[in-house]
């Protein structure tokens, strides 16, 4: 791969080579568990990560590894790792960093089962977390730090709140306090924003949405620029500096360097926890993956338009999309994501609970489905469905209300998109 290819070529040649023992020019899906190894010295070497090599597909997989180096490529790091689902990407991307006793600074504008993970499921196993309610306010992510913080965490552009996050600012407060920032770039996809050049050290993507784009497979993705140096902080992250006994007494920090962070996270998190990618999913993951920038292109050019459509309109009483010239995130915007903030916007029906229930109701072209990131249109109403349950206060602070209709912009024709939104309407008065 050469690093100069534009973002175009990678997409489709980032990784890959013609199969080496058949010729086949697509990518082939390895549907196998285990590979076999020459002989006794070769298996020890893979063991010991002396040499790389094939093992077992819950830890590395050919089809996996071309999706992964891809990826890397795409938003410029050291490595990647594939997952099981962007929740599971999350979950090891953090836990790769923080264990039992520490504790994560989290912008509180998040996706609704990334704030349950963290809300919820990590202090069960002692990670507690300090959500950052005024998130672009980097006086307030000071605030939130403890002796025992390990790691920054927010969504470059967040779901549902369509909020633009200030890498730079916050990623400035991480360097102060010695702590790795991470971030969720669903939204925004590789295409629109790469993170890594705003000081942000790790990304994590839920591929299920606009990488793999077709609504077909459940898989994440966690990308390490190789920018935070663990070794570097005493013995703050000592499951980098001390050895592991679970690989044969291996110091990260010291042995890999800038790959210390994606090595430990596949030989250690993944291989332990298991929340493997199937390689059929990395297939498809890929499908989707080469037409990235063509398919991003048109949800924003689609996404613009019924902002602005929506905007125009006196039944409707808000509109979130960040790079809207009304939008309070549009500076932000035009600096982080300058083509436009990503195809997921929100409305608010002065109606309220009962009129965002029927404006769904009336929808025939958009699909009522809890995802983001298809072909297709996508529409829910986030009070009766993904937020039905947690407190009002907690509601808030990631902006849902009662008459709040999230709307994914699907690559049909724009004026089909506006006509089914007007019989929206239509049932919604
Ligand atoms: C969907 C989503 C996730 C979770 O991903 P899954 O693949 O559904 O597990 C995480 N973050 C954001 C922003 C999402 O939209």
């Amino acid at each position: 791969m050469s690093d100069n290819w534009s973002f175009e070529t990678k997409q489709i040649h980032a990784g890959q080579v013609p199969d080496p023992t058949t010729g086949a020019r697509a990518l082939p899906i390895y549907q196998t568990t285990s590979f076999q190894f020459r002989d006794t010295d070769h298996a020890a070497a893979l063991f010991s990560l002396a040499e790389p090599g094939n093992i077992y597909t819950r830890i590395i997989n050919p089809t996996q590894s071309v999706v992964e180096e891809r990826l890397a490529a795409l938003e410029g790091g050291v490595g990647a790792l594939l997952f099981a689902s962007g929740q599971a990407a999350t979950t090891a991307a953090l836990t790769n960093v923080a264990e039992a006793g520490d504790h994560i600074v989290a912008s509180a504008s998040l996706y609704g089962g990334t704030d349950s993970l963290l809300r919820h499921s990590f202090p069960k196993i002692g990670i507690t977390v300090t959500f950052v309610e005024d998130n672009n306010n980097p006086d307030a992510w000071r605030a939130a730090v403890q002796d025992n913080t390990k790691v920054f965490f927010g969504e470059t552009v967040g779901n549902p709140k369509g909020d633009v996050l200030d890498l730079e600012a916050i990623s400035a407060v991480a360097k102060e306090v010695g702590v790795p920032f991470v971030v969720d770039n669903t939204i925004a996809t590789p295409y629109l924003l790469n993170p890594l050049k705003h000081g942000v050290d790790t990304v994590v993507h839920s591929a299920t949405k606009y990488i793999g784009g077709h609504g077909t497979a459940i898989a994440g993705v966690v990308i390490d620029g190789g920018t935070f140096d663990y070794g570097a902080h005493g013995d703050k992250f000592k499951g980098f500096t001390e050895a592991d006994p679970s690989y044969h007494g291996l110091k990260y920090a010291e042995a890999l360097g800038p790959a210390a962070y994606i090595s430990k996270l596949r030989v250690q998190v993944l291989r332990n926890t298991g929340a493997a990618i199937a390689p059929f999913n990395a297939f498809l993951i890929a499908q989707g993956l080469e037409t990235l920038s063509l398919r991003i292109e048109r949800h924003v050019e689609n996404t613009r338009k019924v902002a602005e459509w929506l905007e125009a309109r006196d039944d409707v009483s808000r509109v979130t999309w960040a790079s809207l010239p009304s939008s309070p995130y549009k500076q932000l915007a035009d600096k982080y994501v300058p083509q436009g903030a990503g195809a997921v916007l929100t409305f608010e029906l002065p109606g309220g609970l009962e009129a965002g229930k029927a404006f769904i109701d009336a929808l025939e072209l958009f699909s009522h489905v809890a995802n983001i990131g298809d072909v297709r249109s996508l529409a829910i109403h986030p009070a009766s469905t993904t937020h039905s349950q947690g407190s009002p206060e907690e509601h808030a602070a990631t902006g849902v209300t009662p008459g709040l209709v999230r709307l994914a912009i699907g690559l049909e024709g724009i004026d089909d998109i506006l006509a089914d939104l007007e019989a929206g309407f239509r049932a919604a008065k």
